[in-house]
């Protein structure tokens, strides 16, 4: 049996997995089908502290998972298929290990970017559609742009977008948007945003070389197709939290995020603690999630050390 194991391996879960080892509580963490987390799909990260120069995200994630295997922590690659929070221990049932055991648990198993699901947009994941502006959207500068979503994320993914692109273009299924009155002001005070609202996305539309070249999209009004030119699509239709393979035994909230107690990393789940974007829907950065990592694995120890109290989960409210 582990002591505790760790859910993921984004900068959330390795943070807690450095930590938890430094406290000598031996975590086991479990690597997923994308070990590192979003940072391991995006290019150069300059806003990480401590490196000046930036780095580059897979890089990141490698010397933290470094610095977690220097001091004892242990890793196994696999997909989680089931919890069973019901019981002590607790028990994780990992693709091709079989089912562990440990006394605490640490879920950090991060968000996924929503796609579209139309054709062409698998195929140029990085090659003209994306799911990130502040990782991507350097790649675009004095080019064209279309933003998909009508919600904050777009408002804002389109706003800085400007920064780099002669035009962005907004293109979102309903003829209202969804997002904040602020972010939209805000978007709409910006000359470079342009509007295609009121339209479905059919397809990526690519030229005879297989280059990204627009947006196709169906206009509801004239049920005719269009093609909305860009050089960059930019998904941002919101992100999935990877809560599935919990059941319901964690409490989330009506997107599936996990509650916490505010202020803590404390699911409704006695010693089982959450961290990173797996419940955070506010921040979603690489440095909130390492010092969320920190609070689970501090919160860990103290509830190891039974050093806390847990008759909180009654009058935990979803909604803050
Ligand atoms: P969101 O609010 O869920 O908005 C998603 C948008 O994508 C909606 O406009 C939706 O259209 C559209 N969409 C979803 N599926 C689609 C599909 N298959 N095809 C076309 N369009 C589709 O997600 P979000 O914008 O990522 O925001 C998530 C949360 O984070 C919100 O609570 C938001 O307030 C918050 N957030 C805050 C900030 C900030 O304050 N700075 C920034 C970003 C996000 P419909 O409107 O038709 O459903």
């Amino acid at each position: 049996m582990y002591k505790t194991i760790v859910i993921g391996t984004g900068p959330s879960g390795l943070t807690a997995a450095i930590y938890l080892a430094r406290a000598n509580l031996k975590p086991l963490v479990i690597e997923g089908v994308e070990p590192g987390g979003q940072l391991t799909t995006t290019t150069e990260v300059e806003n990480f502290p401590g490196f000046p120069d930036g780095i580059m995200g897979p890089e990141l994630m490698d010397n933290m998972r470094k610095q977690a295997e220097r001091f004892g922590a242990e890793f196994k690659s696999g997909w989680v298929e089931e919890v069973d929070f019901s019981k002590r221990p607790f028990t994780v049932k990992v693709e091709g290990s079989g089912i562990l055991e440990a006394e605490a648990v640490i879920i950090s198993t991060g968000a996924s970017a929503r796609y579209l699901g139309i054709p062409g947009e698998q195929e140029n994941i990085g090659r003209g559609v994306s799911t990130c502006a502040t990782c991507d959207g350097f790649f675009f500068r004095g080019k064209k742009i279309a933003v998909v979503g009508g919600g904050d994320s777009a408002m804002e993914e389109a706003s800085f977008l400007t920064r780099f692109a002669t035009t962005v273009t907004v293109v979102h299924r309903r003829d209202e948007l969804r997002a904040s009155k602020i972010m939209q002001d805000r978007a709409k005070e910006n000359e470079k945003v342009h509007w295609a609202l009121n339209r479905k996305p059919v397809a990526i539309a690519t030229d005879e070389n297989g280059i990204v070249k627009g947006l196709t999209v169906l206009n509801n009004e004239t049920n005719q197709e269009e093609l909305i030119e860009a050089d960059g699509v930019f998904i941002a239709i919101g992100h999935t939290p990877n809560t599935k393979f919990l059941g319901g035994q964690v409490k989330t909230d009506e997107h599936g995020y996990i509650v916490v107690k505010p202020g803590t990393t404390q699911t409704n789940v006695p010693g089982v603690f959450a961290c990173g974007d797996v419940q955070d829907t506010r921040y979603r950065q690489a440095i909130t999630a390492a010092g969320s990592g920190c609070m689970a694995a501090m919160d860990c120890e103290k509830y190891l050390e039974g050093d806390m109290t847990h008759d909180w989960s009654e009058s935990l409210n979803p909604s803050v």
